[in-house]
């Protein structure tokens, strides 16, 4: 019979960050993946044009925690890289998040100039205001503001990627891309920012390369593997036989295309917030810079995850799926030593610096350290 005093149940980011604090703590590991490559959703590979493609779109890590930084950094070097994302507005292509530059791109300069000036005193400069915020001011202009914002870069955008309006998911999610009061085109200011060298499949194995550390590709949790402690990283309805339902995610169809020239769009990502059924388009080759005569894109369709269809993706905010997940969790509390984390396990839309956060405290918190 297969043992391990620890089995780690899917090899995402969030397992194998587990799985390599437990090994250096002398304990032996088991990581079993139901999927025939590591990294669940950050997984990336060279294509047959030498272009570093991410399987499950596009993945930029940022962070301000050091702790994290440090911790990760132990396993990939970094292409220093700072995220911009243009977004298709009224036949332009605008800086997102909305900001200052976006303003004046859409605007004549006169009204642009007045909307910055209600924006600055209202709000002051380099003030991140989420959306739904900024449609509740009681100032003319900035509601005509707002409204536009809302509508050209929210409202479809959101209705595409969750098959409902912004008001209909938890406010956090469209709170993740605010309207920026600032002239700072990057999609993210946090300190560091990068893309591993290798790539994130070259990360992750490095992660996993400790004696203490077996990893097991194509295999599914079983209860006929022995264990002292589980530790599970799916979706928490799976563990329980989906007893009080399916727990809902949003899935995303991708269409990967390669072109014979050596440049689709200026920077590798587009977001195609009112146009066309797809949610935004990735280029590649831009990340590391890899340098081919050909290019290779992505298309986003999102859709609704299905059992055994396609991939559960986005863990879907709102106040129903919160109580689904409270009652599995019920459920889970009394199970000793089985933990359930990360982005499926903890039904939480973590981005990969707050996944590997959160297995460094549970890592803490089953050794019992304080910090
Ligand atoms: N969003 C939007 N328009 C955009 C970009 C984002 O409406 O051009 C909203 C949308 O609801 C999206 C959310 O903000 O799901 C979070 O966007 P983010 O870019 O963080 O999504 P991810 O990269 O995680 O898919």
């Amino acid at each position: 019979m297969v043992g391990a005093k620890n089995l780690i149940v899917g090899g995402g980011i969030s397992g194998v960050t587990l799985a390599r604090k437990l090994a250096e703590s002398g304990e032996q590991v088991l990581v079993v993946e139901i999927k025939n490559h590591i990294g669940g959703n950050v997984y990336d590979y060279r294509d047959a044009n030498g272009i570093m493609v991410h399987q499950y779109g596009p993945h930029i890590f940022h962070t301000n925690n050091k702790e994290v930084w440090d911790f990760i950094s132990r396993f990939t070097k970094w292409r220093p890289y700072h995220h911009q994302v243009q977004g298709l507005v009224d036949g332009k292509f605008v800086p997102i998040p909305f900001n200052l530059n976006s303003l004046q791109m859409v605007f004549p300069s006169a009204l642009a100039d007045r909307f910055e000036n209600k924006l600055l005193d209202r709000f002051g400069f380099n003030k991140k205001v989420p959306i739904l915020e900024l449609r509740n001011t009681d100032d003319k202009d900035l509601d005509f503001l707002a409204e536009y914002i809302y509508e050209k870069i929210f409202l479809e955008y959101t209705i595409k990627q969750w098959g409902v309006e912004p008001d209909k998911i938890d406010p956090s999610v469209s709170g993740r891309v605010p309207v920026y009061i600032s002239c700072d085109n990057r999609y993210f200011q946090d300190k560091y920012q990068g893309i591993p060298l290798d790539g994130y499949s070259a990360m992750v194995w490095k992660l996993l390369d400790h004696p203490n550390i077996e990893v097991k590709l194509k295999t599914p949790f079983s209860q006929s593997i022995e264990y002292e402690r589980l530790f599970w990283t799916g979706s928490v309805d799976e563990f329980f036989d989906t007893k009080f339902g399916i727990l809902p995610y949003r899935s995303i169809a991708f269409d990967f295309l390669t072109f014979d020239y050596p440049q689709f769009q200026e920077v590798s990502q587009v977001n195609y917030p009112c146009n066309y059924d797809w949610t935004r388009i990735t280029e590649y080759k831009h990340f590391l810079r890899d340098s081919s005569p050909k290019t290779t894109i992505s298309f986003e369709y999102p859709t609704d995850f299905q059992v055994g269809k396609n991939d559960r993706q986005y863990p879907i905010a709102n106040a129903d799926n919160a109580a689904l997940y409270t009652k599995y969790l019920e459920l889970a509390k009394d199970l000793p030593n089985v933990y359930f984390f990360g982005r499926l396990g903890d039904y939480k839309y973590y981005n990969m610096d707050q996944a590997i956060a959160r297995a460094l405290a549970l890592f803490n918190k089953v050794k019992g350290v304080n910090n």
